[in-house]
C-alpha cells in the first residue's frame, strides 16, 4: 500500500516522490537540499534575462508574496527533521533574497538553533545580487558563517549590458562595493556569472575580472535560458574564443554546455540532471509547498 502524508493543512494525500526523504529518515541517511526563496519572484533589479520576474503572476506560482513567520518556522522544523546526514544547508535565493531584511534572517537562524539535532551541523548559503549588502549585512553573515554567492557577469560594462534596476541603471559599482565589504569583513563568497550574448564573447576577460579583481575563490557559470529575449542575450559559442591557460587557472572554470544540455533535456524529456524533477533538489516559497523548478 502507498503511503500517506498529512500535512499541516488539508486532507492526506499519497506520499510522492518529495516525501521521500521522510520515509528513509529512519532506514538510512538521508541528505537533500532545498532551496528557499522568501521574498518569492520579488527583487529590487530589472536583469533584461531574468526567467523570474515574470513568473509572479503564474497561477500557483511564487507570486511577490513574502514567507510568513509560520511558514518559515514549519519550514525549518521540517527540513531539519527530515535531514539525516551530518549537514544541513539552507540555501536562500530569489528573487532577492535580502529584500526580506536582517530581521527575517535574525528569526530565521534563531530557528535554525532551536531545531538543530546533536551533532548536525546547519549552514546558511545566500544567493544576492549584492545591491542591498553593506555594513551591518556583512556583521550578520560573518557572524553566522554565511557563504555569499554574488551575481555578477564580468567588468563593468559586460556586466551592465543586462543587469540593471528597475529603472534602467546601471549597478556594477553597487556589486563591486558589496564584493569590498564582505572582503573587509572576511564573509566567504564565490560568484554566479550569467553567460550571455555579450560577456560569451570575452570569457578571458571575464575569467580574470573575476578571479584577479574580485577574488572570487569559486567561479560559477550559468547560461541564459529565459526564451523571452532569447536571441538578444542567450550565449553564442564562436569557435576561437580565447580561454584561460593551464598556468592561470587553479580551478578550471565550467563551461555551460553540459549545463544547457541538461537544461534543454528537462524541457523537452521532463528531466535532466539539473532539473529539480532529477529528485536531487527543490525549493520552497510562501505560495504552495514545496516546489519543483519553473
Ligand atoms: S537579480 Fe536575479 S532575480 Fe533579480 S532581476 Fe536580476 S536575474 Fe532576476
Amino acid at each position: 500500500m502507498k503511503p500517506f502524508v498529512i500535512d499541516s493543512n488539508g486532507p492526506p494525500r499519497p506520499a510522492d516522490k518529495y516525501d521521500a526523504p521522510r520515509y528513509m529518515a529512519d532506514k538510512s541517511t538521508v541528505g537533500f537540499h532545498v532551496m528557499i526563496k522568501p521574498a518569492g519572484s520579488a527583487c529590487n533589479l530589472n536583469c533584461t534575462y531574468c526567467f523570474y520576474l515574470s513568473k509572479a503572476t503564474l497561477p500557483n506560482g511564487p507570486g511577490l508574496r513574502n514567507m510568513s513567520d509560520e511558514t518559515l518556522e514549519l519550514l525549518i522544523r521540517s527540513y531539519i527533521r527530515d535531514v539525516t546526514a551530518s549537514d544541513v544547508v539552507f540555501t536562500w535565493q530569489g528573487g532577492e533574497p535580502t529584500l526580506r531584511g536582517l530581521d527575517f534572517f535574525r528569526k530565521a537562524v534563531a530557528l535554525q538553533k532551536k531545531y538543530a539535532k546533536p551533532g548536525q551541523e546547519i549552514l546558511n548559503d545566500l544567493q544576492t545580487n549584492g545591491t542591498l549588502i553593506d555594513e551591518q549585512w556583512c556583521r550578520f553573515l560573518k557572524k553566522n558563517d554565511f557563504l555569499v554567492g554574488l551575481s555578477i557577469d564580468g567588468p563593468e560594462s559586460l556586466h551592465d549590458a543586462f543587469r540593471k534596476t528597475k529603472d534602467g541603471l546601471p549597478t556594477f559599482h553597487k556589486v563591486l562595493r558589496a564584493a569590498g565589504l564582505l572582503r573587509r569583513f572576511g564573509v566567504p563568497f564565490n560568484t554566479l556569472t550569467s553567460v550571455n550574448r555579450m560577456n560569451a564573447a570575452y570569457p578571458l576577460e571575464v575569467y580574470r575580472f573575476l578571479r584577479k579583481e574580485l577574488g572570487s575563490t569559486q567561479i560559477q557559470f550559468s547560461p541564459v535560458v529565459e526564451p523571452k529575449g532569447f536571441e538578444l542575450a542567450a550565449p553564442r559559442w564562436k569557435e576561437g574564443f580565447p580561454l584561460p591557460g593551464k598556468d592561470e587557472r587553479r580551478a578550471r572554470p565550467q563551461l555551460p554546455l553540459p549545463r544547457a544540455e541538461g537544461v534543454l533535456r528537462a524541457c523537452t524529456a521532463g528531466s535532466g540532471e539539473n532539473c529539480c524533477r532529477s529528485e536531487a533538489a527543490a525549493d520552497q516559497e510562501e505560495s504552495v509547498g514545496l516546489n519543483p523548478c519553473r
